[in-house]
C-alpha cells in the first residue's frame, strides 16, 4: 500500500519465508484470558485488530497436547479437529482483512500442573510446577519422540486451521527452554550437555514443523535475546544459539529473559526500553525480526525500523489499547491514537482467568458479546445530556454521547479535567496515566456539540434547574478516613485523629512528614506509590499490609516484584501480615493478622489506604428535589468505586446505551451440548 506520509516505511510489505506481511505492524502472541472456551470472543477481538491494520495477528500460547494444560489460566489449544474449527474462525476473520494469522504452538513442560487434563506433566528432568505440589515426569527418548509427533500433528492442524505463521516456542520457562537450560537439563544423552545438544530438541521441532507444513506456512521462533538467566542460558549462549539456528526459521520473534521487564508497566519501564538488549539480533540474521517495546509513538516505531533495530513493530498492549493504531498512522490521524498507558490491567485479567479488558479501550473483549467497535459509533441521537464530573467515567460518556450526536454539557468542580486520573498521574511513576484524560479531551475537542465547564461545582438545585433530557452523575469517590475496608469491617474509633491522612489529602498536597505509618488494606498500587512519594519527601515510612507481600494484587499486573524491590531500595520499613489497630498521634498499634499479638511503633502520622466511599450526595439531593430517577444515570466510582478501567467502561456503556431504552440479554460464548 502506498502511504503518503512520513511513516510510509512502516507500511512496506515484508516477506516472511513463503508468506508476505502487508505491513510492519505485528501483533505478537499475547494472552487474552479468553482461551479455548471462548472462541467467538477471541475471533472477533483478533479480527478487529486485523481490521485496524495489524499486518500479522497471532494467537496466544496454544497447547499442542493434553500434557500441556495451564488451567486455571486460559490458553488456546489445538488438540483436535474441534479446536481446528474454532481457531479457523479466528484465522478466517483475520484473513478477511488482509492480514496474516500466526499461531504460537506451546508445550508447558514442568511449568504447568495439568489440573484439568490430569495427564502427567513432562520435563527435561523431574521438576516442580510453578505453583502446585506436582512434579514432572522426566522425559525419556520415547517421550521425546512422542512430543515431536504431537508438535508435528499440531503444526499440520494449524495449517488446516488456515494459519500462515507457525511458531516454535523455546522461551518463558516452558518445555523447550527446560532443554536449553544448563541448570535444568542434566541429561547425559544427546539432548544434554553442550549448547548444541541442549538445542537439539528445538532444532528437531523446527525441522519437524518445516517437514510437516512444507512451504505453505512460515516458521517463527520466539527467542530471548539475552538468554534465560545466567544459570540457564547466558546472553552469550543465546547469541550463539540464534547464530547456530539462523538458517532454520523464517522469522525471529525476539523477547528478553525477564518477563517482569518484558511486560513491565509504565511505572517501571519506558517505551522501547528493551532496545539495548534486542538490537544485536538484526546483525546476526538476514531473517526478519520482530521485537516489542510497548510502542505507541509512530516516531519511535519509524526510528526502530530506520535504525535497523527491528523489521516489524511488535505489539501486544498497544494493539489492545488501540486496535486501529496502524490505520491511524496510515491515515495521518496521529492525534486519534489511543495510547496504551502501561497499567497492565489487561494482563491482570488474564492472570485472574477472565477475558482481558483495557483501561484505555473499553471495547476490548466486547467485540463479539456486545458488538462494540473501537472506532465506529453510530450517530443516532439529537437529545441533550448534562454530565456532572469530568473524571474518566464522565469524559468517556461525554466522548461517546458527543459522537452519537447528543448536545453534551459536562461540568466539573475542579479547574482541570480528568478527575482521579489527573490527580493520580502526578504520583511517582504514573505520568502516562494522564493519557486516559488526554485521549478523551482530544476527541471531545473535535465535537462542537460537547461543552466542558471546569471550575463548576454543581448543587442539586443547579442540576434540577438545568434543561437536559438526561443527567449523568459521575462524581467519583473519596478514600475513607475511618479505616473501614477489608480488615476493619467498620469505622475504627482509634483512628479519629488530626494526623490521620488519606490518599486524597496527599493528592491535594497535604503531605505528612516525620515517622509515617502507612496502612495498605487496598493491596494495589496506591499505598506503595504513596510510600515512594513520602520517602522522596523525606519521611520515614513504615508500610503495613495485612497481606504477605507489598502491593500484593500487583502480582496480577506483573508489578509486585518491582514494587517490593523498590520499597526495599527506598528504605521503607515493610511490615507484612500486619494490621494497624490504633493511632494516638505519637504511636500506632500494630497487630499480627495470625496471632493478634500487638506491638507499638512510634508514629507522627497515619495514612489510611483502606477503601473508598462513593460520592452520593448529589444524586441523593436530586432525588430529594423530586427529579425522576429514570432520567438520571450514575456511573463510575460514584456508583461503584473500582479500577480506572471500570470507570471508563461504565462511561462507555452509558454513552452507548443512553436514550436507546434497550438492555438486551447478552449472548454468552460457551460450549453448548449439541
Ligand atoms: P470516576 O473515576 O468515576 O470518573 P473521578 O473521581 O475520577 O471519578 O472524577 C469525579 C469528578 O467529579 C472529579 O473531577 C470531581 O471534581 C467531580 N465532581 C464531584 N462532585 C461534583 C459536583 N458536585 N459538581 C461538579 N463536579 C463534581
Ligand atoms: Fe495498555 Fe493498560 Fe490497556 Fe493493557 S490495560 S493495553 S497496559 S492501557
Amino acid at each position: 500500500m502506498q502511504v503518503n506520509n512520513r511513516y510510509g516505511a512502516l507500511f512496506d510489505k515484508v516477506r516472511i519465508g513463503p508468506v508476505i506481511a502487508p505491513n510492519r505492524f505485528y501483533q505478537v502472541p499475547h494472552c487474552t484470558g479468553m482461551g479455548y472456551a471462548r472462541p467467538q470472543t477471541l475471533a472477533a477481538m483478533r479480527a478487529t485488530k486485523a481490521e485496524g491494520g495489524w499486518g500479522v495477528v497471532c494467537t496466544e500460547y496454544c497447547s499442542i497436547h493434553p500434557s500441556s494444560d495451564d488451567a486455571p489460566y486460559p490458553y488456546v489449544s489445538i488438540w483436535d479437529d474441534d479446536d481446528v474449527r474454532n481457531l479457523s474462525a479466528m484465522s478466517d476473520a483475520v484473513h478477511q482483512h488482509g492480514a496474516l494469522a500466526g499461531i504460537e504452538l506451546w508445550h508447558g513442560g514442568s511449568y504447568v500442573a495439568n489440573l484439568v487434563s490430569r495427564e502427567p506433566t513432562l520435563g527435561v528432568r523431574s521438576m516442580p510446577s510453578r505453583t502446585d505440589p506436582v512434579q514432572s515426569h522426566p522425559m525419556d527418548r520415547a517421550d521425546i519422540r512422542a512430543l515431536r509427533e504431537w508438535h508435528r500433528a499440531a503444526a499440520l492442524r494449524a495449517r488446516s486451521a488456515g494459519f500462515d505463521i507457525i511458531y516454535v516456542y523455546p522461551t518463558h520457562g516452558y518445555l523447550i527452554s527446560e532443554f536449553l537450560s544448563r541448570a535444568s537439563n542434566m541429561r547425559i544423552d544427546e539432548y544434554g550437555g553442550n549448547l548444541e545438544n541442549r538445542a537439539r530438541l528445538l532444532r528437531e521441532l523446527i525441522a519437524d514443523t518445516r517437514d510437516a507444513v512444507g512451504d505453505s506456512c512460515a516458521i517463527a521462533v520466539r527467542m530471548s535475546a539475552d538468554g534465560h538467566g545466567d544459570m540457564h542460558l547466558s546472553a552469550d549462549e543465546a547469541h550463539d544459539l540464534i547464530a547456530m539456528l539462523d538458517p532454520l526459521p523464517d522469522l525471529w520473534d525476539i523477547v528478553i529473559s525477564d518477563y517482569n521487564e518484558e511486560m513491565g508497566s509504565s511505572r517501571f519501564m519506558r517505551e522501547a526500553s528493551l532496545e539495548n538488549r534486542v538490537a544485536y539480533v538484526k546483525s546476526l540474521t538476514g531473517k526478519p525480526v520482530v521485537t516489542v517495546g510497548r510502542f505507541t509513538s509512530p516516531d519511535t516505531m519509524l526510528s526502530q525500523v530506520k535504525r535497523g533495530i527491528t523489521d516489524f513493530i511488535g505489539a501486544a498492549r498497544p494493539s489492545i489499547a488501540d486496535p486501529f493504531l496502524p490505520a491511524k498512522i496510515r491515515d495521518g490521524q496521529i492525534e486519534d491514537i489511543r495510547e496504551c498507558i502501561g497499567c497492565n490491567i489487561c494482563y491482570a485479567h488474564n492472570t485472574r482467568a477472565a477475558p482481558l479488558r483495557c483501561t484505555q479501550n473499553p471495547t476490548m473483549g466486547e467485540e463479539w458479546r456486545r458488538g462494540w467497535h473501537p472506532e465506529r459509533i453510530a450517530r443516532d441521537s439529537t437529545g441533550s445530556v448534562l454530565i456532572v464530573g469530568a473524571g474518566p467515567a464522565g469524559l468517556e460518556a461525554a466522548h461517546i454521547l458527543g459522537k452519537r450526536g447528543f448536545a453534551v454539557s459536562i461540568a466539573d468542580a475542579a479547574s482541570e479535567a480528568g478527575g482521579r486520573v489527573t490527580r493520580e498521574s502526578r504520583l511517582p511513576g504514573l505520568a502516562e496515566w494522564a493519557r486516559v484524560r488526554d485521549y478523551r479531551l482530544g476527541q471531545i475537542s473535535k465535537l462542537p456539540q460537547v461543552s466542558l465547564y471546569l471550575g463548576s461545582r454543581m448543587s442539586a438545585a443547579d442540576v434540577c434547574g438545568f434543561d437536559a433530557d438526561h443527567i449523568v452523575i459521575a462524581t467519583g469517590s473519596a478514600w475513607r478516613r475511618d479505616g473501614a475496608g477489608r480488615w476493619h469491617d467498620t469505622a475504627v474509633a482509634e483512628f479519629n485523629h488530626d494526623a490521620v491522612f488519606t490518599p486524597d489529602d496527599i493528592l491535594d498536597g497535604r503531605v505528612p512528614s516525620g515517622r509515617v505509618v502507612l496502612f495498605d488494606d487496598d493491596h494495589y498500587y496506591m499505598a506503595p506509590v504513596i510510600a515512594e512519594l513520602l520517602m522522596h519527601a523525606g519521611a520515614n515510612v513504615t508500610y503495613v499490609t495485612t497481606e504477605g507481600k507489598a502491593g500484593s494484587w500487583s502480582y496480577y499486573t506483573q508489578e509486585q516484584q518491582a514494587t517490593q524491590r523498590q520499597l526495599i531500595e527506598l528504605g521503607v520499613d515493610i511490615q507484612v501480615s500486619t494490621a494497624v489497630m490504633g493511632f494516638d498521634g505519637k504511636s500506632a498499634s500494630l497487630a499480627c493478622v495470625y496471632t493478634a499479638r500487638q506491638r507499638i511503633v512510634a508514629a507522627d502520622a497515619l495514612v489510611l489506604v483502606t477503601s473508598r466511599e462513593p460520592h452520593a450526595v448529589l444524586y441523593e439531593g436530586l432525588l430529594e428535589c423530586g427529579l425522576d430517577a429514570g432520567r438520571i444515570r450514575r456511573i463510575g466510582d460514584c456508583y461503584q468505586p473500582s479500577i480506572i478501567a471500570a470507570a471508563i467502561y461504565a462511561g462507555h456503556k452509558a454513552g452507548r446505551e443512553l436514550g436507546t431504552g434497550q438492555q438486551s440479554q447478552l449472548p454468552r460464548d460457551r460450549p453448548v451440548i449439541a
